[in-house]
This record gives C-alpha cells, structure tokens and sequence, in this order.
C-alpha cells in the first residue's frame, strides 16, 4: 500500500547539477530517474516539474542587467532543458514519460491542458511539466503549486537537499530542530522560507499538503511514498 496515489513532485534544477557548478550531472539525474521508476512501479501516478537554476534564474540574470522578463523566459526555457534530460533519462529505464510545456513549443514538448496531464498520469505515464507557469515573475515552486492543484495531486513532495524544514537553516544555526509536522500558518508566523509566499499560499488556499524531505539521498522517495516518516509534512 502507498500512501498517495497521484503526487506532483517538485525537483530542483540546483540538485540537478550534482557536485557540478553548472548544467547536468549525468549520475544524479539518474538517480531521480532510478527513484521516480520506484514508485511508478508502485503504481504512483506521477507528474513532475523541474525547476531551472542550475542553468538559469531570471532574478540573477536582472542582477547581471538582463531585462527581467527575457531572463524569467531564459529561466523558463532552462527548465524545457532539463525537463528533456529526465524524459531521456526515463525512457532509458522503460518508463514512459511525457514533457507538456506551458509555452507553445512543438515539437519539442507537447501544449499543457489539463486533460492531456490527466489523460497521461492515468495511462501510467509520467508527466513532466515544464517551463513553469509559462509566465514571468513565477518560480518552478509556484508552477508545481498550479500544476499540483490542477491535477488534483494527493501532495506536493517538495524534493530538496535538506531533510526537511527546520526552526533555522541548520547550516547556520548548530541548535536549529526539524519539525516532522508544521501548519501553513505557523510557516507564515515563524517567517520560514520553504517555498515562495506565493506557492506556500496557493497550497494553503487549496489544500494541498506539502512534504518536504531530502531527494538527493537515493531511496527517500519510495520511503515517502510508503509512508515512512522522513522529511517535515506541511498541513492546514
Ligand atoms: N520561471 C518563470 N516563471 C515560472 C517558472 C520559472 O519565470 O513560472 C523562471 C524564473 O526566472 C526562475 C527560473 O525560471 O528563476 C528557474 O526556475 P527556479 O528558480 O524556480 O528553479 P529552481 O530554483 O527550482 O532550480
């Protein structure tokens, strides 16, 4: 027994890069693909968004003098990228997978609707969601909120380097403690940075539960998926 039956997980870009500065580690990137075959045999519908900044963010471009909105699409073009690389990286594992764009871009990925996400998760494919909501000032976080709700996910599983959320980032702080359960509100009222408000909040506002948990530890997404207590549960 699992304990969802259809997840929108989030990945991030930055963990796609491995021990790498920039682009694709080719040994991480198979790892997700080696956890995302675990529970899609498990019978998990799963849709995925990816996010970009191992090779591009529109914030840090605009910080370099690039226009905002042409960096935001060169963040969201970036995530195109790596939305292929795990599509390629499935298929050679034998799971079936899909890459539905949020930017017109045939041939290359296929025009979101939400029919066609439903139609793929139903008939056991994996569907990949990307270039974010297809508009500027959004982040990957937000697409997966949109995405997650439109698909009527079960949760979000927020996919990170850390194990979960904590009183303080533990990198800094030697005293910070993990929370194992934690409300939207007392997110919004410690001030924790989990997701972007704006994701946080379309979460909230549709119920959707979040876990964040450590994806980088190969193995922690079948534990999730399972039921096994890792990672911090975001509730209402
Ligand atoms: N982005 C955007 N709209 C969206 C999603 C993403 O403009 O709906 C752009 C934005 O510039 C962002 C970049 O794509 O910086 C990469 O996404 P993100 O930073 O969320 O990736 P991650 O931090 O998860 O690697």
């Amino acid at each position: 027994m699992t304990a969802y039956k259809r997840v929108l997980l989030k990945l991030s870009g930055e963990s796609l890069m491995g021990q790498q500065e920039y682009g694709i580690d080719q040994k991480r990137l198979t790892e997700y693909a080696e956890q995302i075959k675990e529970i899609t045999d498990l019978g998990v519908q799963v849709g995925i968004v990816i996010g970009g900044g191992n090779i591009f963010r529109g914030l840090s471009g605009a910080a370099n003098g690039f226009d905002r909105v042409k960096g935001d699409q060169m963040g969201m073009l970036a995530t195109v990228i790596n939305s292929l690389a795990l599509n390629s990286a499935l298929t050679a594992l034998g799971v079936k997978s899909r890459v539905l764009t949020a930017i017109r871009m045939e041939p290359v990925g296929e025009f979101y609707s939400k029919d066609k996400a439903i139609e793929t998760l139903e008939k056991g494919e994996v569907a990949i969601f990307s270039a974010g909501t297809g508009n500027p000032y959004f982040t990957t976080d937000t697409g997966s909120s949109l995405r997650g709700i439109e698909i009527e996910a079960d949760v979000m599983l927020k996919g990170t380097r850390v194990d979960g959320i904590y009183t303080a980032d533990p990198e800094k702080d030697p005293k910070a403690e993990k929370f194992d359960k934690i409300s939207f509100d007392e997110i919004y009222n410690r001030g924790l940075k989990v997701m972007d408000l704006t994701a946080t909040t379309m979460c909230k506002e549709n119920n959707l539960p979040i876990v964040v948990f450590n994806m980088d530890i190969v193995g922690n997404l079948k534990k999730v998926i399972t039921g096994e207590n890792i990672g911090t549960l975001v509730h209402l």
